[in-house]
């Protein structure tokens, strides 16, 4: 939906998991874009396939899950190349994952390993990646505990030099998400994945989180593909949205846009479904009717039809199309076009 060229291109991505019980479509044809140093929202409730999009993006998808459709196009320096194609373990996708696309974690401490210390792992994950911070040389072990300390700093880690030497059970919850950001920026990153970054971490731990990370995005210009299943969140971190549902997009535009004009019935299920700050407290929230269908179970048609308020004779019997329902704004839902998948 822009003339500018994404740094990040996914088009009709599938992703599906082969188990004994049958097949499980858990991406199912997901397109969007990321542009340089903006901050997307990805929104959807759990098992809505944001997080096995965020995997595939970064070929981490676990067997016997595997991409079975679909193009993931990154810039680089020297050209696009399509990830989806990269092979999983090769050069080319080690070098692109952890240095030019990082991933920070819902869960730090299963991501660093407990016997060495953190600043270790940083330190060697900047030797790996030496280039991002000096052409022409490697960083000696010295200079890239110099970054390390540097990086501490710069996530609100106080006391760094000697914080770079404890290991991760050493570290309360929310320095460990810290020092999990800091290893993700070690490489200089231009997409950051964030996956649900705040979930381990205590309520006021988690603003602490989001202002960082805010202020890191502006002073870095990493883009950003911030996975939540809250819009709140998404309202306070990111200017475009990607609404998801059973591994399709429902809707995507500016998020002023889709918080304030809402066209798809799952986005204003959601939005409906999120506390207002000026409403009167001990009110039930609405929730979404029905639950999300069995994996095994995928609906015929529009994937909301069961849950959908609107739901039409034509909404089991085909897939609308994602097409433009405003300026800046994709739905898809037959409320808006006739426009259905072949
Ligand atoms: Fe509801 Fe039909 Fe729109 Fe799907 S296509 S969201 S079922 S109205």
């Amino acid at each position: 939906m822009t003339a500018i060229d994404p740094l990040l291109s996914v088009r009709d991505l599938r992703v599906s998991f082969a188990l004994d019980e049958g097949l499980v479509r858990a991406v199912d044809g997901t397109s969007f874009d990321v542009l340089s140093g903006q901050v997307l929202g990805v929104v959807g409730e759990s098992g809505c396939g944001k997080s096995v999009t965020m995997r595939a993006i970064l070929q981490l998808v676990e067997r016997p899950g595997r991409i079975t459709h679909g193009a993931i196009r990154f810039r680089r320096d020297d050209g696009i190349v399509d990830l989806a194609q990269l092979e999983p373990r090769g050069a080319a996708m080690r070098e692109i994952r952890g240095g030019e696309i990082a991933l920070i974690p819902q869960e730090p401490m299963a991501a660093f390993s407990p016997v060495h210390t953190v600043g270790e792992q940083i330190i060697e994950a900047i030797l790996l990646h030496s280039h991002r911070w000096q052409a022409g040389r490697a960083l000696s072990r010295r200079e890239a505990r110099d970054i390390t300390v540097g990086l501490f700093r710069d996530v609100g880690i106080s006391m760094p030099e000697q914080r770079v030497d404890a290991y991760s059970w050493q570290l309360s919850g929310g320095l460990r998400q810290r020092a999990m950001i800091a290893m993700a920026l070690s490489c200089k990153p231009r997409l950051l994945i964030a996956d649900e970054p705040t979930t381990a971490i205590d309520v006021t731990t988690q603003a602490q989180v989001l202002a960082l990370l805010r202020d890191l995005q502006a002073r870095y210009d990493t883009a950003i593909i911030f996975i939540t299943h809250d819009l709140g969140v998404i309202a306070q971190m990111a200017s475009y949205v990607v609404v998801m549902y059973l591994g399709r997009v429902m809707e995507e535009g500016p998020v002023d846009d889709i918080f304030h004009a809402p066209k798809h019935p799952y986005t204003q299920a959601l939005l409906r479904s999120i506390p207002s700050l000026h409403g009167k407290t001990r009110v039930a929230l609405p929730v979404i009717s029905g639950a999300l269908p069995h994996p095994f179970n995928r609906p015929t048609g529009c994937p909301f039809h069961p849950r959908c308020p609107d739901a039409m004779d034509r909404c089991s019997a085909a897939v609308p199309k994602p097409m433009p329902v405003a300026a800046n704004q994709l739905a898809s839902c037959f409320l808006h076009h006739d426009e259905a998948e072949p």
